[in-house]
This record gives C-alpha cells, structure tokens and sequence, in this order.
C-alpha cells in the first residue's frame, strides 16, 4: 500500500532530508587515498547524531554500519571496514540515511578517490544524468514506468547496464515503503503517479553487464557478475503538483 503524505507531512521529512544530504556531502569531502570506509563512517554517524537524528541503516536487518560503502565493482550494501581503505582511482558509493522526528531521508552517490580514468568518471557522470531525468519523470500523471525509463534510456544509450535486482522505494515513516521503483521499465506504465508520494529513487549503473553476483558470506554486499565499476546515486524526492521537491537538500 502507497502511503500519500500531506505537505506537512512532506514538510517535516525536509529536517530528515536536509540531514541524510549534509551527512553524504561532509563524508564525501573526506574522501581520499588512505581513509578506511570506517573512518568514514564514524565521521558519519557522529555528524547525524550531532544534527539530532539517528541512522536510518545502523541495525537495519542486522547491518552494522552508518553508511553503506561500495567500492569498484561493488554495487551497494558494501560493509564498513578498517581494512577497506580507499586507494588512489577507486570509486566508491556511498549511502546514507537518517531518521528525524520518526521521519526518514536516504541518499548516496559515487565519488572519486583522487584521479581516476576517464571511463569511471563517465559512469559517474551518466549515472548521476539518469537520476535527474528520472526525478523530472516524478510527475503527476506520468506513471512509475516512466521513471525506469528515464534511466534506462540514458544508461544503456551510453553502453552501461542497469541493475535490476536492486530497486529504489517508497520512504516515509519507514525506510521501505511501497512502492518498488525499478531503473527499468516502460513509458506509460504502472501505477500512475499522485501527489504526496515520497520516493527514493537510486539509479545503481554497471559500467558493463546489468547482472549482480552476491550477496555471500557477508549476507551485504552485491558486486557486478562482471567485475566491472558500478555508480549509484540517490535522492528522496516528493511528487507535488508542480515540480518534484528533493528532500534530500540542504
Ligand atoms: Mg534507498
């Protein structure tokens, strides 16, 4: 079942927004050769709790980190680690949310740790395009297929594969919420759009095949079937009836 919010509603998970944004953009500034993912991620979990949230992941299913953190070929769901320490050309995702007020925001995107190769920075650059695209199909009277196929075409038109297993979602007073937002799918298809729907959308874009191996003895992490990179971002949006209102801001 869709949860509509009411703009207050909608107005109160703004506080929930502007944290998760503030926590991915201060944890990406400390990204570079020879910090640790958990570095990053007491960085992150001392910034949400000094802003007066919570971390929306930290025991989510068992997981024990503030971020997720996934480097290269990783997709999502990467695990914080002292001995996963990032190296000059790597890329790396990172996703984080927080709850205010019983109100969750979720975000992520992929930066670049120090120089990396043209091909990484272009899926960095097409992933982030498809996510805006799709963000401008979060349109009333468009329908749920609309935003999968915002991303795919951009993603596919450029040679990428679009995870399928993985999906963006619904977000209110829960992280999951219905509906499933797929970064696939057909125009004028689906559920038709309304006000008062909060989406997470998060395209994650493989610089090579779509398809996913893993998670294994982690139970997390999800890498590319290929080894290739993968990019992932990710901003909690509202359909009003005008333009779409990311929450995730500051
Ligand atoms: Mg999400």
């Amino acid at each position: 079942m869709i949860i509509i919010k009411t703009p207050a509603e909608i107005e109160a998970m703004k506080e929930a927004g502007r944290v998760s944004a503030k926590v991915l953009r201060k944890t990406g500034e400390l990204v570079r050769p020879g910090v640790s993912t958990l570095e990053l991620d007491r960085f992150a979990e001392n910034l949400i709790r000094m802003e007066g949230g919570r971390p929306a992941f930290l025991g989510y299913g068992g997981f024990c980190g503030t971020i997720c953190s996934s480097v290269n070929d990783q997709i999502v769901h990467g695990i914080p680690a002292g001995d996963v320490v990032l190296q000059e050309g790597d890329i790396i995702s990172i996703d984080t949310g927080a709850i205010v007020g019983g109100w969750y925001g979720d975000n992520a995107a992929t930066f670049a740790v120090g120089q990396i190769t043209e091909q990484a920075q272009r899926l960095l650059d097409v992933t982030e395009e498809s996510m805006w695209a799709a963000i401008a199909a979060a349109q009333p009277g468009n329908h749920l297929g609309d935003i999968g196929h915002a991303v795919q075409r951009i993603a596919e038109a450029a040679g990428f594969g679009v995870v399928r297993e993985y999906v963006g979602h619904g977000i209110g007073r829960d992280m999951h919420e219905d509906p499933n937002v797929p970064n696939f799918g057909k125009q004028g298809k689906g559920i038709r759009l309304e006000p008062g729907m909060v989406l997470a959308i998060e395209p994650m874009i493989n610089a090579g095949t779509h398809k996913t191996r893993g998670p294994f003895v982690d139970r997390w992490t999800v890498y590319t079937a290929d080894g290739s990179l993968s990019a992932h971002f990710e901003k909690t949006i509202a359909i009003t009836e005008g333009s779409p209102l990311v929450l995730t801001a500051e």
